[in-house]
């Protein structure tokens, strides 16, 4: 095989473009040249060799230098000028390139070639003696640091030193004969540091640079890189070897980048920087203010300066139409890198350019229109996962401001307010018209009505499916979790933030639900107007989507919010949360304290009349769409109070003796609640809790069939079954009290009676729960638990170590663990359609709004995926894309 590739020379060149072999630069050179559009030529010696390189000692394979020296020479015709000792010297870039840009991962060596020689013809032979020398101190500088492994500070500390001696504020200021004395002050500075001599011979620093370039691969900074994005050592990276063109050559020479659209907006228009009379890095480095492509040439500072468009109209002409071909060619907005050496135009680079997730929406659609790509691309091109951040606020781009924790991105939005560490607070403070931020170490049910009066909830414990979490999420509360750099201190009535910032009840600050950040006081915030692209791409989604999107809603506010964006029905609606409500809990509590059925049962008959409003108003908001209730879930003992002092008001209000009340509160203690005495398990031995829900179900659904003339279709879930007789017990219940409603009202009613799939011995008997149940919603939060024996509320703790020791790769809350989980999955599907083959199947776990858990949902072939409200969208595009 070949180990080089050459670009940009005039004859044709006929190989494959192989993208994995020549890097994502090297292919777009090559693509580029091919295209006929003004390349610098050069050669590419491909990843293959970098792999070579480490696995024989950092070595070159026989025939590789050959074939360059081979490269080389037709590079000197095309330019006309030679490598090494020559009237018209050749300079040469050696740039790193791998299959996936790694923007600035790698090194780059740019002037390679100048010797105390080459650089005084490259002064005769440009006629400009201070671009000589400047170009021999940036290859010294650069070299040195790549390969020879001087850091650049050395230099930069030695040229400030020179520039103050001189009172120069810029390097621009410094003549020919400085930068002489400088580039001889540089070679000192490498004989003291390293004892060696800068190496003067051109060929030993081409293969200086290569083994550089291939050495880099494995640098420190690279590695982290490879392991974050999961790229494979194996890959390697290719080396481009390149004629340098000068973007420093005078006032009609500049150097830049510009992408083909707006990357921050999308807005179709050539967008860039660049500066005159520069180099390569200097518009990344930051030293002056680039100046902007087109007009009008406003730059970062706020000032106006000449654009581009202004100063070089040609350059910018033909700028512009590559811009567009390149556009055309390659189906997407690019990322690209230019030189103007003496007004000439030279492309460097293009690739696929980062644009934030507004500007990825307008663009896919864009182009759509513009028939550059199909619907189908452009539904693929949009991440499913910005969506959720489009329908919040953020914190604007760019604002520093005092950061004082992070934590976890639990549920987006930036909200400002005061802090309190209470749900009564937080009441209080809603009652008065505050704004409050809910702080919490973690939060409880109890917390709910907290977290409904606060406007965001701050948590310094518990990971992304923590109960804060999800609850905020399904409410659309911003909320950030885990902020384990900050810490409450309950007795002192303190927050305490990073570097010692100590915060009070009352104190201002904001947090940034999509990002996790902390801010101290108010961040200015910016909210997002949902787009005609919006709309218009998730009407294309849906065209094309399979699996129905439903929503887990627990309150007519979910439902409302959820029905906005586009959700097919609820999926989950969980009945416990209605009873945090207002007076509820205290009829609730009286309900689980009764020490008698009779005594439940009145207090039960007290809930009936709340719980059936709360269904008609649901069932009202869906009018006629599919509703799925879940029956009582938690243990009791999270209705009751914990802290001796709740007890005592608890007591109080119930007219109850405090000492009656622990006595019960500890027979109702379990070890281990979460594998307790919850779900269907409270339904069989307080069936009447059951019943209950029941009849407000049923007459809730025929009085909005009454009202609305549209029937609901309930769909009650037993949760937590695992046998099928645990599922026929509870349905014979539902069953009967149907029976009366219907015998009393005089109407039919349709309902269905399933159940969740959450615990692994229903997955595995699904074929035989099947039989009872008319439905399967799969509970993956509890299966995953189960799977794992894992609590979901404290593996945040150790979670995070796993996945920095490599144990596992996502947190599997929230990506399903296809392997295992997944497993239980396909399971429970296959075996519950054996018994039915219509059987009605979805997911309503955390994972029902994750795009990658989405796609394998559609693998299953499921009937819907619920999640909550504010992820509809996300469900929509991913179920779409999953189909693609
Ligand atoms: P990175 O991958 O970090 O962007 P590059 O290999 O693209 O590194 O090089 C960085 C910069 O160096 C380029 O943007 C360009 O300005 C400059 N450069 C690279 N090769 C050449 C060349 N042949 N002529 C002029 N400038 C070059
Ligand atoms: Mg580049
Ligand atoms: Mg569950």
């Amino acid at each position: 095989a070949n180990w080089v590739y050459g670009f940009g020379f005039n004859e044709a060149e006929e190989h494959e473009i192989d993208r994995d072999r020549l890097g994502g630069k090297g292919a777009s050179l090559a693509e580029m040249a091919r295209m006929g559009l003004p390349v610098p030529p050069g050669l590419t010696v491909v990843s293959d060799v970098c792999l070579y390189f480490y696995e024989h000692g950092k070595t070159f394979p026989d025939g590789l230098k050959d074939e360059v020296a081979e490269g080389l020479k037709k590079v000197e015709q095309a330019t006309g000028k030679l490598f090494g000792r020559s009237k018209h010297p050749l300079l040469l870039s050696v740039r790193s390139g791998s299959r996936v840009s790694m923007p600035g991962m790698m090194d780059t060596v740019l002037n390679l070639g100048l010797n105390d020689e080459t650089v005084q013809l490259l002064a005769e032979d440009t006629g400009d003696a201070r671009f000589a020398w400047d170009s021999y101190r940036r290859f010294i500088q650069m070299y040195s640091d790549v390969a020879l492994g001087l850091d650049q500070e050395f230099f930069e500390e030695l040229l400030e030193e020179r520039l103050s001696e001189l009172g120069h504020a810029y390097e621009t200021q410094l003549t020919a004969g400085q930068l002489e004395d400088i580039v001889a002050s540089y070679k000192e500075l490498l004989e003291e540091e390293l004892g060696e001599a800068f190496p003067q011979d051109p060929y030993e620093q081409l293969w200086g640079a290569i083994s550089a370039v291939f050495s880099s691969w494995t640098s420190a900074r690279a590695t982290t890189y490879r392991a974050l994005h999961n790229i494979p050592f194996e890959w390697g990276t290719a080396v481009n070897i390149q004629a340098m063109v000068f973007g420093n050559l005078g006032n009609d020479s500049a150097t830049g980048v510009a992408f083909t659209r707006n990357p921050s907006t999308g807005e179709k228009a050539l967008y860039g920087e660049f500066l005159v009379n520069a180099q390569g890095e200097d518009v990344v480095a930051g030293i002056r203010t680039p100046q902007s492509v087109t007009e009008p040439g406003r730059i970062a500072s706020g000032g106006e300066k000449p654009s581009l468009e202004k100063l070089m109209p040609d350059a910018f002409r033909e700028l512009d139409t590559v811009s567009a071909r390149l556009e055309r060619h390659y189906g997407d907005m690019q990322d690209m890198e230019f030189t103007i050496e003496r007004g000439r135009l030279y492309m460097l680079q293009t690739r696929s350019g980062k644009r934030a997730a507004g500007a990825a929406m307008k663009i896919a659609m864009d182009m759509a229109d513009e028939g550059l790509i199909t619907r189908e691309e452009a539904i693929i091109r949009v991440d499913p996962a910005t969506l959720d951040q489009m329908l919040h606020p953020t914190i604007k781009p760019g604002y520093k401001g005092t950061q004082i924790g992070s934590g976890l991105p639990a549920s987006p939005g930036a909200v400002t307010g005061e802090i309190v560490f209470t749900a009564e607070e937080a009441i209080s403070a809603h009652a008065e018209g505050r704004k409050v931020i809910l702080v919490r170490t973690e939060t409880s049910p109890e917390d709910i009505h907290g977290m409904t009066a606060a406007i965001g909830v701050l948590t310094t414990r518990g990971g992304m499916t923590s109960h804060a979490a999800v609850v905020a999420r399904g409410m659309g509360v911003p909320c950030v979790t885990g902020a384990g750099n900050m810490r409450v201190d309950r007795f002192a009535n303190i927050l305490h933030g990073l570097n010692g910032t100590m915060l009070h009840p009352g104190d201002t600050v904001t947090i940034d639900g999509a990002t996790g950040r902390v801010m101290k006081g108010a961040a200015p915030t910016q909210k997002p107007a949902l787009s005609g692209d919006f709309q218009r791409l998730m009407e294309w989604a849906d065209d094309v989507r399979r699996m129905k999107v439903r929503t887990n809603a627990d309150t007519p506010g979910d439902a409302r919010a959820a029905r906005e964006f586009g959700a097919e029905g609820i999926g989950l609606c969980r009945t416990e949360h209605m009873f945090f409500e207002g007076g509820r809990i205290r009829m609730m509590r009286r309900m689980i304290l009764a020490e008698t059925e009779e005594g439940r049962r009145q207090a039960l008959d007290q809930l009936l009349p709340m719980q059936r409003a709360d269904f008609e108003e649901l069932f009202a908001i869906m009018h006629g769409l599919p509703v799925t209730i879940r029956l009582l879930d938690p243990p009791l003992h999270e209705f009751l109070p914990k802290t001796a002092g709740e007890v005592e008001d608890v007591a109080e209000a119930l007219g109850m003796e405090t000492d009656a009340l622990r006595h019960r509160l500890d027979a109702l203690y379990e070890f281990n609640p979460m594998l307790g005495h919850r779900g269907c398990r409270l339904a069989i031995s307080y069936p009447e809790i059951a019943e209950m829900q029941a009849r407000a179900i049923f007459e809730a659904a025929i009085a909005a069939a009454r009202a609305t003339g549209e029937p609901v279709v309930p769909e009650i879930m037993v949760p937590l079954v695992s046998l099928r007789a645990e599922l026929e017990y509870v349905k014979g219940r539902i069953d009967a009290v149907a029976h009366a409603v219907m015998e009393e009202s005089g109407m039919e009613i349709s309902y269905l009676v399933g159940t969740m799939v959450e615990l692994p011995r229903a997955a595995l008997r699904a074929h035989e729960i099947a039989e009872t149940a008319a439905f399967f919603s799969l509970g993956t939060n509890d299966l995953t638990q189960t799977t794992f024996g894992l609590s979901r509320d404290d593996a945040p703790g150790f979670l995070g170590t796993y996945q920095k020791k490599g144990i596992i790769e996502r947190d599997p809350f929230i990506s399903l663990d296809f392997d295992g989980v997944g497993e239980l999955m396909r399971l429970a599907t296959e075996r519950g359609r054996q018994t039915k083959p219509n059987l009605q199947v979805g997911i309503c776990g955390e994972h029902g709004g994750d795009p990658v858990s989405i796609r394998f949902c559609e693998g299953l072939a499921l009937d819907y995926v619920s999640c909550s409200p504010f992820r509809v969208p996300t469900a929509r595009l991913a179920a779409a894309q999953a189909t693609i």
